[in-house]
Order: structure tokens, then C-alpha cells, then sequence
């Protein structure tokens, strides 16, 4: 899984292509999410909301700059 805290030095607020480990679907998240992110398709979760930003639990596919 790609820790994309290592690709964003600067903790600001982006918004991330994200693919579901669980049916491959891809979907766009907040990465400060507050809510928690689910598969549009299946449900599964894509992101969890932490302290500051959300902890991304798919595979990040792109990082909008
Ligand atoms: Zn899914």
C-alpha cells in the first residue's frame, strides 16, 4: 500500500484518486475526509478519518494537484 504522507510533504488538504482493494473500483476522496469513505460499488472502506487527515485504505492511484 502506498503511503502517499511520503508523496505529500506539505500536510495539505488534497483530493485522491482511490481504488478498492476488495472489487478495483475507483472513486475520488478528500484526503481530510471527517466521515469515513466507503466503495461506491461494494461498501468496503476506502478511508477512515484520523487526527488531521483521513487514513486511506485503498491504493492510491493519483494525487490532484
Ligand atoms: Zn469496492
Amino acid at each position: 500500500m502506498t503511503e502517499w504522507e511520503d508523496l505529500i510533504p506539505a500536510p495539505r488538504s488534497r483530493f485522491l484518486r482511490v481504488k478498492c482493494l476488495k472489487c478495483g473500483n475507483e472513486q475520488v476522496v478528500f484526503s481530510n475526509a471527517v466521515n469515513e469513505v466507503t466503495c461506491n460499488v461494494c461498501g468496503n472502506v476506502l478511508a477512515e478519518p484520523s487526527s488531521g487527515r483521513a487514513k486511506i485504505k485503498g491504493e492510491i492511484v493519483t494525487v490532484f494537484e
